[in-house]
């Protein structure tokens, strides 16, 4: 390591890798530095440290239309070793009387498993998929991809086609009043929720209305790395080694250091200083690095009070449920329906549409609401994640991250909460006794926060998209296109726009604006969205 370099990261997580190696094509020397020991961040596997040989992806896993994402491409991943899986049987919500609501990969056959709850919902999803492919892919995907607009410009132009128009109509909607108005079964309004809303965003928000048929119309579902998560950020490190840039882990980062407000480097806990001729960029959040990184003359104190009031997802937080097993789960539900053993996505315990009430509610009073979990078995798609004829699963459950009032509460709790999703996944996979177990360890909303502290409260989406946290106002206004107050400070982490979850598109949208800031010729062929294109 030396100790100057053209630009400097904070953090490895996905989005900051994807911006390092874009920088690095571009010629420029980039060191990615990060308090973990691995990179990745959420793109995180790892081995049973008791029973060799399991592998665990303790964070993301279903990764949402991973390869039509444009760095994928552009990066050359799959040269440097990530491969992904799609499973046809994509999503299914299996009921406790055996029926189940699925999601394949072949659309005809999602639209005959609607039908068979309500031919009326099965028609509107065919009908809300027809209308929106054209409204995803011709204004959603470019905006996601590409550094967001004012928010006057952007309703400006919208307004200017019949196609923007029904975009900004459907919006103004919450997606709880979207599914109410357009489908009209229980189990078929449920899982819509879940399968769209729950991950993503407060589905009582108005102006999310288009997240729903966003999500219904979009080509691709949920895929898995090949390997595990972390075969993703190795796939990335080798590109970013390949291009000449360098990842440093398990440092931890005092201070983004300044002169004359201009950022000049920064300095690691043990008081050595690496300086950054063009760039620092953070993959943190906003009160790390605006309050806690920076000294508190650096920046502006209005800056500070938006970087304080910046605010988390209260229903994102998850309670993870890991184990290695000597056989997969076995539904009973399979007994009629043999596709559910094959199943990638099981989601169990939700029945009914009011149960979102339920799990808000409980949520805001700080307990743990009853039992709606999803998770996967990996294995079944990925015999190497585990010793031949082995198994790994996980479960995940919305939690608060404040159980009773305070989350030191989670230490005691965690054994047996994670017995209790152990026994609800046994009543719909009944082989599940405690001898096909061969171990199990549970992760509570602390245990996230403590793992990536930018994942505040234990808000894996790093940020709400509340409080008017979206587009250019994601973080805060001021902050929202990638560029703070500070010259030569950049943001390129999961509070940036389009926001968490894997899609490495705020480093891929942070790279166009530092392309354009600093005069480097752009290489790739980033997405326009212009009025004719629409
Ligand atoms: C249990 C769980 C399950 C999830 N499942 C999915 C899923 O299936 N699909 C999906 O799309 N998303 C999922 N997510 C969300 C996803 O992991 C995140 O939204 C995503 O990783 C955010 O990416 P990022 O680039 O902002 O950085 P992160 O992945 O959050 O990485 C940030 C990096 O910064 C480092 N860091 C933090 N603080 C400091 C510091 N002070 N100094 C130096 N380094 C620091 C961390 O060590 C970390 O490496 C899940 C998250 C969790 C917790």
């Amino acid at each position: 390591m030396s100790h100057e370099y053209d630009g400097i990261i904070l953090g490895t997580g996905h989005n900051a890798l994807v911006l390092q190696a874009y920088m690095a094509r571009s010629g420029l020397r980039v060191l990615a530095v990060d308090r973990a020991l691995v990179p990745g961040g959420g793109l995180a596997t790892i081995e049973n440290p008791r029973v060799p040989g399991f592998r665990h992806n303790t964070h993301s896993f279903f990764h949402r239309a991973l390869t039509a994402m444009p760095w994928y491409r552009d990066l050359e991943l799959e040269r440097h070793g990530a491969h992904y899986i799609e499973p046809e049987l994509n999503i299914a919500l299996i009921l406790p009387d055996g029926r189940a609501l699925e999601w394949w990969t072949n659309f005809e056959k999602t639209v005959e498993s609607f039908g068979e709850f309500s031919k009326k919902d099965a028609a509107s999803l065919r009908r809300w998929v027809e209308e929106f492919r054209p409204i995803v892919e011709r204004i959603l995907i470019p905006e996601a991809q590409s550094p967001p607009l004012p928010p006057d410009e952007r309703r400006e132009l919208l307004g200017r086609s019949p196609l923007g128009r029904r975009l900004l109509e459907v919006a103004a909607l919450s997606p709880l009043e979207f599914v109410i108005r357009e489908f009209e079964h229980d189990v078929v309004r449920a899982g819509l929720l879940f399968f769209n809303g729950l991950r993503e965003i407060d589905l009582r928000l108005a102006g999310f209305g288009q997240s729903i048929p966003a999500l219904l119309a979009g080509r691709h579902l949920a895929q898995m790395c090949e390997g595990g998560s972390a075969n993703l950020a190795q796939a990335l490190v080798k590109d970013i080694r390949e291009h000449g840039s360098e990842v440093l882990t398990g440092v931890e980062i005092e201070r983004i250091l300044v002169r004359s407000g201009r950022v000049t480097g920064i300095r690691l806990a043990g008081g050595e200083t690496i300086n950054a001729k063009a760039f620092v960029a953070s993959g943190l959040n906003p009160q790390q690095t605006f309050l806690q990184m920076l000294d508190a003359d650096a920046v502006r104190t209005d800056i500070r009070d938006k970087a304080a009031g910046f605010q988390y997802n209260t229903l994102a937080p998850l309670f993870t449920l890991n184990l290695a097993l000597h056989e997969p789960p076995l539904f009973s539900a399979a007994e009629q329906r043999p596709e559910l053993n094959r199943a990638f996505m099981v989601i169990v315990g939700l029945e009914r549409f009011a149960q979102f009430h339920d799990i808000v509610a409980a949520h805001e009073r700080g307990e743990i609401p009853g039992t709606v979990m999803w998770g996967a078995c990996p294995t079944l798609f990925d015999a190497g994640q585990a010793p031949p004829g082995k198994h790994t699963a996980f479960m995940w459950e919305k939690v608060p991250y404040a159980l009773r009032g305070s989350p030191s509460n989670w230490e005691a709790e965690k054994e047996t909460h994670g017995k209790t999703l152990f026994n609800v996944l046994a009543r719909f996979a009944p082989n599940l006794r405690q001898q096909v177990v061969i171990d199990s360890f549970t992760r509570s909303p602390v245990d996230t926060e403590r793992a990536f502290p930018n994942m505040k409260f234990g808000d894996l989406l790093v940020g709400s998209f509340a409080n008017n946290q979206i587009g250019s106002n994601r973080p805060f206004p001021g902050a929202g296109s990638y560029r703070t107050p500070v010259e030569g400070l950049y943001l390129c982490g999961g509070s940036t726009h389009p926001g968490g979850n894997i899609t490495g598109l705020c480093g891929y949208n942070a790279a166009r604006v530092l392309a354009s800031d600093l005069g480097l010729p752009v290489w790739w062929n980033p997405p326009q969205l212009n009025p004719e294109s629409i």
